[in-house]
């Protein structure tokens, strides 16, 4: 059985800030044509599904809210399968907005549980506040345990490096981290896609994050070189054995669509 099934990173392995990779809609084309489907996966908290679906259109990509996944999406499933509906959030608006049209309640005086997003937005009231929650025995969560985003400017702190502070802070880690690599979050993409764990491939360029989830799930890890690692990190990687590496997405349709 061939592969035809693939759970694609964004940033860093279709594009760079506003830049598409050259072979990507070639690669997407080949993956209908042999009857395969694909769906986008970024543990990007800070902007909502409907925001990369208009993003993809811009660069040529038509698609629908369903074939976007964000990390966002798994940390609301989950919040309201265990109840915890009053949240106090670190977060974006845009990430607050989802928690509202989920049904959840936004809570600064006594919330249930703690929930840190990739937040453009921190401020010290805002830790501060978290902290206080903590230690008073809320549980608290990470959307995603990216420790920095890359932008054109370079690294800047992402959602881990905010549980990390938070972390410090209080002795207490966070209850869960959702996002890549965690299994929840490969269910949730395998269950929308539809196919078999044989011919569902990860594609990413992260090894952390995109790989680790493969590899936690038994699903091939597919790396490619257009973003942040290099045939050096993958050959320091623990994993490796059981990631194939590719220049690109185009490399991957020459070869095995
Ligand atoms: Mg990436």
């Amino acid at each position: 059985m061939g592969m035809k099934y693939f759970i694609l990173d964004m940033d860093g392995t279709i594009y760079l800030g506003d830049r598409l990779f050259p072979d990507v809609l070639f690669f997407l084309e080949r993956v209908r044509k042999v009857g395969g489907d694909y769906i986008f996966l970024t543990n990007n908290s800070s902007k909502s599904s409907r925001d990369y679906v208009e993003k993809l259109g811009r660069l040529g990509i038509e698609v629908g809210e369903e074939r976007v996944l964000v990390s966002t999406h798994q940390a609301i499933e989950y919040l309201a399968r265990v109840g915890l509906r009053k949240v106090y959030l670190v977060g974006t608006d845009i990430l607050a907005e989802q928690l509202l049209d989920a049904d959840f309640q936004l809570e600064s005086a006594s919330p249930e549980c703690v929930l840190v997003g990739f937040d453009l937005t921190l401020t010290y009231a805002k830790l501060e506040r978290a902290c206080y929650f903590i230690q008073r025995g809320c549980p608290w969560f990470g959307t995603h345990p990216d420790k920095v985003c890359p932008t054109e400017r370079g690294s800047i702190p992402d959602c881990g490096s905010i549980c990390a502070c938070i972390e410090a802070a209080t002795g207490v880690p966070p209850a869960r981290v959702f996002g890549k690599p965690s299994r929840g979050m490969a269910q949730m993409a395998l269950e929308r896609l539809g196919g078999s764990l044989e011919q569902t491939a990860v594609v990413g360029d992260r090894l952390y994050t995109d790989m680790e989830m493969a590899l936690r799930c038994g699903l091939h890890g597919f790396l490619v070189l257009t973003g942040e690692s290099t045939l050096e990190d993958w050959r320091g990687y623990p994993g490796r054995d059981r990631v194939r590496v590719w220049r690109n997405l185009g490399e991957i349709a020459e070869s095995i669509l």
